[in-house]
């Protein structure tokens, strides 16, 4: 199955493998779990949700290991038979079983920009090698008369990026002056826990070699997560050293979804920590992990005993 069928499922099968450890595979996995399947995933690369923060990731691969069945890493699937009895599926891998059987196979192995459209060669739009049609900041093609948005037009391939490229591209058609320059665009996987991240990662940062501080606030320390029993959360900032300014924001953490908006309104407006931590919070809300991480920062949190080094 693809996603799309894997969304249309009749029944709940007894076992379940999602090949590919992304978001995709790990949301559809939660769920066919929740419904009382015996879900494997299997991820080639070293760990799960490639590209997002390790800590963060954490945080959710702990309570996957207890909804999934089996969690192989560093694992290939390099046979797939269809049988009587199921789906035989072989594996390469140190510590994964050399083979398996499934009642259902999910692959959720990423996505590709559908810009095969049919006459697009007649036209002067431009593809590139990855198959993404190149826009301008308004998402003008190079033919003129033609604009593209969504998956087709760049990454990341997410609706929400899709559909403010098409309030910029509709205003500009109308003659206005829009552009497309977002500092920071949220990303949600909507697991449970949900994950959560805008604008710059830590591991971004690090591949990048960008001078960073990182300030992590402990959800066990906030009062709101231990009365809803979800003390399994982590709230992060990525900071500019000299300036304090925020450059990204993670959550790993129940609802994470539903707290990034303020981190992505932070980092548009060019907020700094000392902005965010004197910004009055409501109590207890689990929002308040977003001003304790700033007081962290700066060494002065009152749930979290991290004086700053001097
Ligand atoms: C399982 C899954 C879960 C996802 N979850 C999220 C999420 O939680 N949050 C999020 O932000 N994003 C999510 N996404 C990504 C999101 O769906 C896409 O980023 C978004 O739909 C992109 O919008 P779009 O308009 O570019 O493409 P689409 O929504 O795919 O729309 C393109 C349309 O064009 C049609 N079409 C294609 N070729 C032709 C043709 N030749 N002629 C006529 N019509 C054509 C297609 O049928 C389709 O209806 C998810 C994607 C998947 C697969």
């Amino acid at each position: 199955m693809d996603s799309t069928t894997g969304l249309e499922l009749p029944e709940v099968p007894k076992s379940l493998l999602v090949i590919g450890g992304g978001y995709i595979g790990l949301e559809l996995g939660t769920v066919y779990a929740t419904l009382g399947s015996k879900v494997s995933v299997v991820e080639m690369t070293g760990g799960l949700l490639p590209g997002a923060d390790r800590d963060l990731v954490a945080v959710l691969q702990k309570r996957l290991e207890t909804l999934f069945a089996k969690i192989m890493l560093n694992t290939k699937v390099v046979k797939v038979t269809d049988q009587k009895s199921g789906i035989r599926v072989s594996f390469e891998g140190a510590g994964s079983p050399s083979e398996d059987v499934f009642d259902r196979v999910l692959v959720a192995v990423g996505r590709r920009p559908n810009s095969k459209i049919p006459g697009i060669e007649t036209t002067g739009v431009k593809v590139d090698a990855s198959g993404f049609i190149a826009t301008d900041a308004q998402r003008r093609t190079a033919e003129p008369t033609i604009f593209a948005i969504g998956d087709v037009a760049g990454e990341p391939m997410l609706a929400h990026k899709a559909s403010h490229e098409a309030r910029v591209a509709v205003e500009a058609i109308q003659g206005h002056r829009a552009v497309f320059e977002p500092l920071a665009i949220p990303a949600v996987v909507f697991t449970d826990p949900e994950i959560a991240w805008t604008g710059l990662t830590e591991a971004q940062a690090q591949a990048d070699g960008r001078d960073v501080e990182v300030a992590k606030f402990p959800w066990a320390a906030i009062g709101r997560a231990i009365t809803i029993d979800r003390p399994d959360g982590l709230t992060k900032l990525v900071l500019d050293k000299g300036t304090g300014r925020i450059l990204g924001v993670g959550i790993a953490g129940a609802g994470a979804g539903e707290l990034i908006a303020e981190g992505t309104l932070a980092i548009e407006m060019g907020a700094t920590a000392d902005d965010l931590r004197m910004t009055i919070h409501p109590h207890p809300t689990l929002s308040e992990t977003l001003m304790e991480s700033a007081d962290v920062f700066f060494g002065q949190s009152t749930s979290v005993f991290k004086p700053k080094r001097k």
